[in-house]
């Protein structure tokens, strides 16, 4: 896991200055990141940054699993619309100015009503991906929201988009959050997952789409297992480990179920199997999860552990994944 930093991170910033941030975004959003974390070292290399960041968060933050649910802050609100038969759409609130993002409103009417419900105005909509049950409801919200703009990825095709987004692109929503675009492939070409900060103590938050589940990851429709490693195990496991993981699909009880036949032996993945389970009972969802979560027990990032790599009869990474993402595609559980 120590290791992870030292991957080619597509956020690598060679000098960490503040005067480079007008022409290097992605180096401006995690300076002032890392500032909120009161951590702005101006002078290394972002991935020992990030890797200093993780740390200090760990000592800082240390809870007991399953970790508190109840991630609502003061500045930013984030809420589940159940959407289909097992699709989330969200919410993404500022409180201060009642102003809000949706994430894939793949049915409108059912966002636009919990935001009445919320006292909140959708100013924008960030689509993870193409597929018709993420990006479905764009045209349609374009109809009810007049101004509207709606976000997705460059190389997607994303219906609806009227504002194209890249690696690094950033996004203001309201008066206190900002939104970091990073390009997460391999499910589809253009997949953007959005990363999500607020003010300081707020933990951030990553809506990664059919990209990194709960316990899982999407299939590699567009995709190679060497993109995915990058997308899991580099882009997302770079963010900081209290970051909030807000998915696109509620699939955690089978990804636990089908984690389990990797590692029997890793209590992580069956005390968070029998917690998911009673929140299912309960019809509760499963989201969000955090990065420290995923690392503990997704079994697709956690490809970049030896221990794992050798569990599974592969010599590197990439092989792991592509070998665990296999036995995913024909496991019948
Ligand atoms: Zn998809």
């Amino acid at each position: 896991m120590q290791e992870r930093g030292t991957h080619s991170s597509p956020w690598r910033a060679p000098d960490f200055r503040e005067e480079t941030h007008a022409r290097n975004p992605i180096a401006g959003f995690l300076y002032s990141v890392l500032h909120t974390f009161q951590l702005g070292s101006t002078q290394l290399p972002l991935c020992i940054c990030i890797s200093s960041l993780r740390s200090v968060d760990c000592s800082i933050r240390s809870r007991r699993f399953p970790k508190e649910r109840d991630h609502q802050t003061t500045e930013m609100k984030i809420h589940h619309v159940a959407c289909l038969e097992d699709n989330y759409a969200y919410l993404i609130i500022d409180e201060s100015t009642k102003e809000a993002a949706a994430v894939d409103p793949v049915e409108p009417e059912k966002v636009l009503k919990a935001a009445q419900e919320h006292g909140v105005d959708i100013k924008l909509v960030l689509t993870t991906h193409h597929h018709w049950d993420h990006a479905g409801g764009n045209e349609k919200i374009k109809q009810l929201v007049p101004r509207i703009k709606v976000y997705g990825g460059s190389i997607d095709n994303v219906k609806g988009c009227t504002d194209k987004v890249d690696n690094g692109d950033k996004i203001s929503l309201g008066a206190d959050v900002h939104i970091l675009s990073l390009h997460t492939p391999c499910h589809t070409k253009g997949h953007i997952s959005y990363y999500v900060t607020s003010k300081e103590g707020d933990d951030p938050a990553v809506f990664t789409g059919d990209t990194l589940f709960i316990a899982g990851c999407g299939k590699f429709f567009e995709g190679t297992a060497e993109q995915m490693h990058q997308s899991l195990c580099v882009t997302l496991g770079s963010l900081p480990k209290p970051t909030r993981v807000y998915c696109g699909h509620e699939y955690t009880v089978k990804n636990l179920q089908f984690a389990l036949t990797v590692e029997p032996d890793n209590e992580k993945i069956k005390q968070k199997l029998s917690w998911a389970q009673k929140q299912r009972e309960a019809g509760l969802p499963t989201v969000a999860s955090t990065i420290e979560e995923e690392m503990e027990t997704n079994p697709f990032i956690r490809a970049d552990l030896p221990e794992l790599q050798e569990r599974v009869g592969c010599k590197t990474a990439v092989e792991a994944l592509r070998e665990i993402r296999q036995r995913k595609d024909n496991w019948r559980g």
